[in-house]
């Protein structure tokens, strides 16, 4: 079946414009917005059309709008302790169906604000959820920013899962498809 790539993160870290960078050559952008159930979450074809001479594969890329407070606690399964609980209750529903349904995750930061704690929540709440994923530093606009990616690291992942990237300035992002397009 077709590989489900999801953008994961806080909310401003640029989740939406890398979607955008990513889908820029797919002409087949389309949304989701049954209520309740594929809220907020926005689905697109991307084909990696630059990548197509060697070999033309398809991904479905989600993006989620972020995290914000919700109420579901009861939906919170027992086995979190209660740190985990607390930050279960944070994260939308929409976010945690995002996860669940992805083959692979591209966990967005913002490369000039560091590694906040929630930054630390998310990328646990992924691991509980035993999914891969990759960190795509953001906002990483200059090599004047050499060495902001490095305290990513503490995230637990290795060299191969880190990605510098700006969406802005469009840098980065040709390596990145090249890395998803390899896995597909
Ligand atoms: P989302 O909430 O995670 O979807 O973030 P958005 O894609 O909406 O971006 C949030 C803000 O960050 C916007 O003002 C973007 O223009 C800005 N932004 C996104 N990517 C970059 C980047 O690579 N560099 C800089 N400097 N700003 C960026
Ligand atoms: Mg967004």
């Amino acid at each position: 079946r077709t590989m489900v790539v999801s953008l994961i993160g806080r909310p401003n870290v640029g989740k939406s414009s890398i979607f955008n960078r990513l889908m820029r050559k797919a002409h087949k952008a389309i949304t989701h917005d049954k209520p309740g159930v594929t809220r907020d979450r926005h689905y697109g074809i991307a084909t990696f059309e630059e990548l197509a001479h060697t070999r033309s594969v398809e991904t479905i890329l989600v993006d989620t709008g972020g995290f914000y407070p919700t109420k579901i606690e009861e939906n919170v399964p027992k086995k979190y302790d209660q740190v985990m609980n607390k930050f279960f209750n944070i994260m939308t529903e929409q976010a945690r169906i995002a996860i669940k349904e992805s083959d692979l995750i591209l966990f967005v930061v913002d490369s000039r604000e560091g590694v906040l704690p929630f930054d630390q929540a998310i990328a646990d709440y992924i691991r509980t959820q035993r999914k891969e994923f990759w960190v795509l530093v953001n906002k990483y606009d200059t090599d004047k920013q050499e060495g902001e990616e490095l305290e990513f690291y503490q995230l637990g992942i290795g060299e191969e899962q880190l990605f510098k990237i700006s969406a802005e300035h469009g840098l980065g992002l040709l390596d990145l498809k090249q890395a998803i397009h390899k896995k597909v």
